[in-house]
């Protein structure tokens, strides 16, 4: 499926999502199933080839919460939805910045993070730079399943031999000098993660606290090997009201009469 166009530069637009996550392309498809909901999707630009959307998209940043919230006026959004990754620390500020600067709703659609079970070896840890801390000194066999982004975090802790997964390529200059890059997109399924870990003799995971289904099952692979897994917490979040699920940002959207209900009202 090709998807629509790039831009609605001019066009009004009720909805804007703020995407980046699979929620953010379901809520799209039900969106887009309405009749007569002027909506968008906008996404940063970091993966390459993004997978298709129901709806338009834009690509690209918007010039911080003030350029976010020009945008906001001048296309006529009544509300947003912040879909955007658990680890995007930037974009969920300047949506709320932006959209209590121009008057407009806001709700945030965030997954429930992963929480430890009998069995799994999870150390926590706030974020990257104390994640390759937390691996110690002795030469591990670590996978790495924390995107492109944070790579070089990990350049402080070169004794260790990385096995990275991502969705493209890293950039040059992470410093990492023992290095093997797979390039994979989700869901995983268990069988593959263990044969994975088993193959690469991997004997620590680092994960992001990601939430969802589509890359659980490395937790649940890590747990039946006995690997440990450096768990790295999610970035603050401001203060907006939340729904957990793609239903339930369908159902906020309802009540505020963004989307039509069952009665057409
Ligand atoms: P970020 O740090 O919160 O955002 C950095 C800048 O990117 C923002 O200031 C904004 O630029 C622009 N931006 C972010 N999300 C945008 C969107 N949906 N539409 C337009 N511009 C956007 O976010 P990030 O961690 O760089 O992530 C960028 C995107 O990748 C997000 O959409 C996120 O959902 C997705 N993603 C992130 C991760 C992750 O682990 N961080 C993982 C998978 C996917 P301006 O200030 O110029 O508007």
């Amino acid at each position: 499926m090709a998807s629509p166009p790039t831009d609605t530069g001019g066009h009004q637009i009720a909805l804007l999502i703020l995407g980046g996550t699979s929620e953010a392309a379901a809520l799209a498809a039900q969106v887009a199933a309405m009749p007569d909901v002027p909506a968008l999707v906008s996404l940063a630009g970091r993966t390459s080839a993004p997978l298709p959307l129901a709806l338009p998209m834009r690509v690209g940043g918007f010039g911080g919460a003030t350029g976010l919230a020009a945008f906001l006026r001048d296309s006529g959004v009544k509300a947003v939805v912040d879909a955007t990754h658990p680890f995007a620390a930037i974009m969920p500020f300047n949506a709320e910045t932006a959209c209590r600067a121009a008057g407009v709703n806001l709700v945030a659609l965030r997954r429930p993070e992963w929480a430890p079970v009998a069995g799994d070896r999870w150390l926590d840890v706030p974020d990257m730079a104390t994640a390759a801390l937390a691996l110690g000194r002795e030469p591990k066999r670590v996978l790495l399943t924390i995107g492109r982004q944070e790579l070089a975090a990990f350049a402080a802790a070169p004794q260790h031999h990385y096995l990275a997964r991502m969705i493209d390529e890293p950039k040059a200059g992470h410093g990492l000098p023992d290095l093997t890059v797979i390039r994979a997109r989700g869901p995983f399924a268990l069988a593959d993660e263990i044969d994975l870990m088993r193959s690469a003799a991997i004997d620590t995971v680092v994960a992001k606290n990601a939430g969802g289904s589509a890359t659980e099952a490395k937790l649940a692979a890590a747990r039946a090997l006995g690997i440990a897994v450096v768990m790295v917490a999610r970035p603050a979040k401001p203060g907006v009201p939340v729904v957990e699920t793609v239903e339930a940002a369908v159902g906020w959207l309802k009540d505020h009469g963004i989307l039509p209900t069952e009665r057409g009202v």
